[in-house]
């Protein structure tokens, strides 16, 4: 009967572990005055950065928001070129245009999905200023090679490690070799506020510059009016309103203690998950490089891509949840319109948006969700074969 039942529950794509531990820690922010940007953000701050090992975190609004605030903040002038991986989320290419610089794809690695290191050179112009890499799924890029690459034509570096919270590589970890890097902590990445972002960065004039931006360049802010009593604040610099709340920076500062426990767990389901993965036919994944501390942010499958599509309905109607993450950007109308690119392109990167597919993946799903997943998943490649 408990197996019966258990045989066709909904197996969510996501589901979040926040509980009473953040519901105190809410209690908390509310019982005092400042629910804007104070000392709950500040503590936040300071774990995370003693966590990444790194000199700052500023907590902000968005990873979104902290891409696009560091691009600014570390001098992009309209018409630079920042040269980045057309498989990620949108949000990498949209704070480039936003600020006004322009994006530069190069294709990815077939192995991994990210962003090829050797293929970068070829598209350095006089105009370009940044590398902006995408850790997919969890998986740093080759941050010394980029580097060193960085360091030969004065190019500055911005990580969106919205996936790679807790990874490494070679030993550096998100943020030690870049001028910045930049974290989500959206609904459904490894630690959340619901929304919320964050940016690390080694170089402390840049974190105070960058501080200011993130509250319209004020002087001065709330949480400084509240303690000192009121005084007049300037602006000297134009910026954006980019910070983080108390609230969000309490829900995130009592999930720092279990990061690395919720890290093992995702580790062990993965390490089973693709062990049952790898009994499929038509089933591949990404390969995990050598070197590489995965933060597994994401399950991924890279399936036919004539059955990709029919797949996704197949499991959603076995209550399954799942997400593709992601279709190539540069074939997305808006920018390949305005960017002038076509699918071909960058065909590695396309070629792995036509097939990839995100399993339900979360530290306190059960080994008998990742079975039914994989029993769906084993039917639905039976039925379209
Ligand atoms: C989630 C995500 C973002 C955007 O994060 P927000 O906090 O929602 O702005 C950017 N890049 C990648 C790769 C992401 O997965």
């Amino acid at each position: 009967m408990e197996q019966a039942r258990q045989a066709d529950e909904a197996v969510p794509f996501f589901r979040h572990d926040l509980g009473s531990l953040e519901l105190e820690a809410i209690r908390e922010v509310l019982a005092g005055d400042i629910l804007t940007t104070g000392d709950y953000v500040r503590g936040f701050e300071e774990k995370f950065a003693k966590y990444l090992n790194i000199a700052e975190v500023i907590g902000l609004s968005s990873c979104t928001g902290a891409l696009h605030l560091a691009l600014i903040g570390l001098g992009l002038k309209p018409g630079d070129e920042v040269i980045t991986t057309p498989m990620t989320f949108v949000a990498t290419v949209t704070a480039i245009m936003c600020a006004q610089g322009k994006p530069v794809f190069v294709d990815v690695e077939a192995e991994t999905g990210n962003m090829d290191v050797n293929k970068i050179r070829a598209v350095i112009t006089d105009k370009t200023r940044f590398i902006m890499p995408v850790h997919l799924y969890g998986q740093m890029c080759d941050m010394g090679a980029l580097r060193a690459l960085a360091d030969e034509y004065n190019l500055k570096i911005i990580e969106d490690s919205a996936h790679c919270i807790e990874g490494h590589r070679d030993g550096i970890r998100p943020g030690q070799l870049s001028e910045a890097a930049c974290f989500s902590f959206y609904a459904t990445k490894n630690m959340t506020s619901g929304e919320g972002g964050a940016l690390a960065t080694r170089h402390e004039d840049l974190c105070r510059r960058l501080r200011t931006l993130s509250q319209h360049g004020m002087t001065k802010n709330a949480n400084d009016r509240y303690k000192e009593g009121y005084r007049h604040w300037d602006v000297l610099e134009l910026g954006w309103k980019y910070n983080m709340d108390n609230l969000q920076g309490a829900l995130l500062n009592c999930q720092m203690s279990r990061l690395d426990e919720k890290l093992r767990a995702r580790q062990q389901r993965a390490h089973y998950y693709r062990q049952r993965l790898m009994e499929l036919s038509g089933v591949e994944m990404p390969a995990v490089l050598d070197g590489v501390g995965h933060a597994w942010h994401l399950m991924t499958v890279w399936l036919d891509p004539e059955l990709r599509d029919s797949i996704i309905l197949a499991l959603q109607k076995e209550k399954i949840g799942c997400v593709v993450n992601y279709r190539a950007v540069h074939g997305l109308t808006y920018f390949s319109q305005q960017l002038g690119c076509s699918k071909s392109d960058f065909a590695i990167a396309a070629d792995i948006g036509d097939r990839t597919l995100s399993l339900p993946f979360y530290p306190t799903m059960s080994y008998q969700q990742i079975d039914r997943v994989i029993v769906a998943l084993e039917r639905a490649l039976a039925a379209h074969a």
